[in-house]
């Protein structure tokens, strides 16, 4: 399973890697986890999330995690082992 793990809570550079990954999986997934325990489900292409912005550690203390997939179903399969409660972002309707 290619499943990727991008977090800003580790030993940084994982704002770029995304952004790398969002470039070769554009039609791919990813979730937002708020917490271990609650994320959101985007599409690559969402407008509102994942904008290096969102990964300034002065902006985003809670330094959220990504978990990306370039299958929607694998994905949530993953988030259903871990236990994660995923919503789907209102915005790209994944
Ligand atoms: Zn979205």
């Amino acid at each position: 399973m290619s499943k990727n793990i991008f977090s800003t809570g580790g030993s940084g550079g994982g704002s770029q890697a995304f952004q790398d990954w969002q470039a070769s999986n554009t039609q791919g997934f990813y979730i937002n986890l708020k917490t271990q325990a609650h994320g959101m489900l985007h599409r690559v292409d969402c407008m509102h999330v994942g904008s290096p912005s969102e990964w300034n550690p002065e902006l985003d203390v809670t330094s959220s995690t990504k978990v990306c997939h370039p299958d929607r179903s694998e994905l949530l399969g993953w988030a259903k082992v871990e236990h994660v409660d995923v919503v789907e972002c209102g915005t790209c309707k994944p």
